[in-house]
C-alpha cells in the first residue's frame, strides 16, 4: 500500500532541513513575537510541522481555533453556570507519542470520567489530555489573552456522551467535544505534573506508547476554575471540524523551566528516521474570529489587574506575562 506517510515523510525532512538552515542563520523570525493574524499568512512556520503538510493545512469554515481573546471584547454572561468536574484516576491507560504531541488517554467507555456545567449542556467524557509547547518560553500556547503568550497550553478533550455513542462520531457533529484550556507559565515545579514529566523518556519517539494509570488530571487544572471564557470553536489539530465548545480557563497553572525542556525533549520522529526532530512548536497558527462571541463567566472590569504590574491578580503574579 502506498501511504501518505510515504509522500509526506520526505517532503518532512526536506523541510526541517531548510528550517534548520534559516534558525542557523537567525533568519527565522518565530511567528508568535509579532502581530499573530498578520504574521499567520505570511509565515509558513505550519509547513515544518508533520501534521500541516498537505490538503488537510487547509482550514476550514467560520469557526476555527485557535483565537486571541481580547479581554475587553469578551461579554460577561451571569448565565454561565460553574464546571463540574469528575474525574477518576482509576479510567487513566497511557501515553501515547503521536507524532505532534503526547497524549495520555483514559478509558472513555463509561461515565467515570466526566465534565458538565459551565455553557455546557450536556455530560462529556474524557477522552485524553495533551499539551502544545514552544522551543523556548517565549511563546507555545495556542490561544493568548489580549496577544499574551503563554508558553504551553494544556487541553483536556472531552465528548458528548449523552448525544453520541463514540468519540469518532461526536468529533463530526456540532456540541460534540468539550475542550478545557489552560495556559502554563514558567515558575516553580508543578508536582502534580511530575509523575508524568518522569513518565515521558519513555515516549520519546512518535508511535511509542507506554501504560500510565492513576494520574488525575483534576491536578493540572488552576485552583481558580470558576473564571473561563468559552466560545464556539474547531479542533487544532486534523481533521479541524467545527464541534467544539472551547473552555479556556483565565488562571494559569506554573510549572518549571525543567519540567518544559522534557516536553521539548520528545520527538515528532520514529526510531527509525534518518533525521530526529525535536518536538517543539507544535501549536496551530491563530484563525480569525469571524463575527464570533467570546463569553466570559466573570466581569473583566473588576477583576483584571493593572497592564505590566507586579500585582498578583487571580493568575498569581506576572501572569500571562512573556518575557
Ligand atoms: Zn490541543
Amino acid at each position: 500500500m502506498v501511504t501518505l506517510t510515504a509522500i509526506v515523510a520526505p517532503m518532512g525532512r526536506q523541510l526541517y532541513r531548510q528550517f534548520a538552515k534559516h534558525a542557523r542563520g537567525q533568519r527565522w523570525i518565530p511567528v508568535r513575537r509579532c502581530n499573530l493574524s498578520a504574521c499567520s499568512s505570511k509565515y509558513v512556520l505550519s509547513q515544518v510541522h508533520p501534521m500541516w503538510q498537505g490538503p488537510l493545512a487547509v482550514p476550514g469554515g467560520d469557526r476555527q481555533s485557535p483565537i486571541n481573546i481580547a479581554v475587553r471584547k469578551s461579554v460577561f454572561d451571569p448565565q454561565l453556570k460553574p464546571l463540574t468536574f469528575q474525574y477518576d484516576p482509576r479510567t487513566c491507560q497511557q501515553i501515547w507519542n503521536n507524532g505532534y504531541s503526547f497524549l495520555v488517554e483514559y478509558d472513555d467507555t463509561t461515565d467515570k470520567s466526566t465534565l458538565s456545567g459551565g455553557p455546557l449542556e450536556d455530560r462529556y467524557r474524557l477522552c485524553q489530555f495533551h499539551f502544545h509547547w514552544g522551543e523556548s518560553n517565549a511563546w507555545g500556547s495556542e490561544h493568548t489573552v489580549d496577544r499574551r503568550v503563554f508558553p504551553a497550553e494544556l487541553h483536556l478533550v472531552h465528548w458528548n456522551a449523552d448525544k453520541y455513542s463514540l468519540f469518532e462520531e461526536a468529533v463530526m457533529e456540532e456540541n460534540g467535544l468539550a475542550v478545557i484550556g489552560v495556559f502554563l507559565k514558567v515558575g516553580k515545579r508543578h508536582e502534580g505534573l511530575q509523575k508524568l514529566v518522569d513518565a515521558l523518556p519513555t515516549v520519546r519517539h512518535k508511535d511509542s506508547v507506554v501504560e500510565f494509570t492513576k494520574f488525575d488530571p483534576a491536578c493540572l487544572l488552576p485552583t481558580n476554575t470558576e473564571n473561563y471564557w468559552t466560545y464556539a470553536g474547531s479542533l487544532t489539530t486534523p481533521p479541524l471540524t467545527e464541534s467544539v465548545s472551547w473552555i479556556v480557563m483565565k488562571q494559569p497553572i506554573e510549572v518549571s523551566h525543567d519540567q518544559l525542556a522534557v516536553f521539548r525533549s520528545l520527538l515528532f520522529t520514529s526510531a527509525e528516521e534518518e533525521v530526529q526532530k525535536s518536538m517543539v512548536n507544535n501549536f496551530r497558527v491563530q484563525q480569525p474570529l469571524r463575527g464570533r462571541t467570546v463569553r466570559s463567566s466573570f466581569t473583566p472590569f473588576l477583576q483584571e489587574a493593572p497592564q505590566d504590574s507586579q500585582t498578583p491578580s487571580a493568575g498569581g503574579p506576572q501572569a500571562g506575562h512573556v518575557h
